[in-house]
């Protein structure tokens, strides 16, 4: 049997029940489609259901996504992490309110011209939104396609030899059914360890599985360690208790969530004294015993946390500063490095609300 119709096959019996998937024969909102995929990046599906649903009770539609503030998508999107995705859902929204009258287009070339639309979403798009016979392919379809046709170049030069394997499979017929089959193949059976090769509908013709090395595919190139960046972020509480925060700039890493004041980072580890140099006040700084580590994708950083008290009685400052006192901090978009650092200081430091 031709592997698309087996994996079809396979599929109406075991396609996996998902918050943003419609049942057989229904048409999809491309809506749902694009907002699930965007939250899918980098991010797993269990962690993915609740988000989608609160997303879609406050904005049930993309004209009313387009609608709501900036602030608002940062604040419902905070712990999903990787924040330039929902910076580009929002613009995504806006712009496709503007110029595709609400509708997400068809076209894998019109929605890749879209903010934080790229080819694996516009595919994934085209074809389930829409049943255009795309190529969807993440690194769950790299690697299905990698043991099927046992590639044993390693990732990420194999990337482009995957992509066109996977292309050389895509069906005309129910290309968006195809498309998730595929996904769900390799979530459920096909996994990164221990493949289920015996419940799999495309065994008999698996050249990684007859070769018996399945289980080794695919292949990586061996990872650069991340390099260690370094800073000194600020903890200033008033007398009332409110702590300074401050939000980033729009543009770059964690574009406009809201953090403590930080010095610039850098690979070099921070004197005290040099970083208080960029301290919004100059007073007692202190430093915590204990730096604070997080990762990002290409690098980790690990930040002191350095604490005083200000007599300072005013809202004023520079543009972009909020004084809030820690119960209340919920009430801001703060990306979960920052978080860590008001656990932190807050465990280590006293005073009126900070817990
Ligand atoms: Fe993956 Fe095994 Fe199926 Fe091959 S036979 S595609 S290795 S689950």
């Amino acid at each position: 049997m031709h592997l698309a119709q087996a994996l079809l096959g396979w599929y109406d019996r075991h396609r996996r029940r998902l918050p943003w998937r419609t049942e057989p024969g229904a048409r999809p909102d491309p809506y749902r489609v694009w907002l699930s995929e965007i939250m899918l990046q980098q991010t797993t599906v269990p962690v993915v259901a609740g988000y989608f649903q609160r997303f879609l009770e406050r904005w049930p539609t993309l004209e009313a996504l387009a609608h709501a503030e900036l602030d608002e998508v940062l604040h419902a999107w905070q712990g999903l992490g990787y924040y330039a995705r929902a910076r580009n859902l929002h613009a995504c929204a806006r712009r496709v309110q503007a110029e595709h009258g609400g509708c997400l287009p068809p076209e894998e070339k019109a929605l890749r011209a879209l903010p934080g639309i790229g080819r694996y979403t516009a595919a994934a798009i085209a074809a389930i939104a829409h049943d255009r016979p795309a190529t969807v392919v993440d690194g769950n379809v790299e690697r299905v396609i990698a043991r099927l046709r046992a590639v044993e170049t390693p990732l990420p030069t194999a990337k482009p030899t995957l992509y066109a394997l996977a292309a050389e499979l895509t069906p005309e017929t129910r290309p968006g059914d195809y498309a998730q089959a595929l996904m769900d193949l390799g979530a459920t059976v096909c996994t990164p360890r221990n493949p289920g090769c015996l419940a799999c509908p495309w065994r008999d013709a698996c050249e990684g599985h007859a070769r018996g090395m399945a289980d080794t595919l695919p292949r990586r190139l061996p990872k650069r360690p991340r390099p260690l960046r370094h800073g000194v972020s600020f903890w200033l509480m008033r007398a009332d208790g409110a702590v300074l925060l401050r939000r980033r700039p729009e543009t770059g890493l964690l574009g406009g969530m809201i953090e403590l004041p930080t010095t610039p980072w850098r690979d070099q580890p921070w004197g005290l004294a040099e970083a208080t140099a960029h301290a919004p006040e100059a007073c007692r700084w202190q430093a915590l015993p204990e730096p604070v580590r997080h990762g990002f994708t290409h690098f980790e950083i690990e930040l002191l946390v350095a604490a005083a008290e200000t007599d300072a009685a005013s809202d004023g400052g520079e543009d972009g500063d909020i004084w809030c006192p820690p119960a209340r901090f919920s009430e801001h978009a703060l990306p979960t490095l920052t978080r860590k650092l008001v656990r932190y200081a807050a465990r280590h430091r006293s005073g009126p609300g900070s817990g």
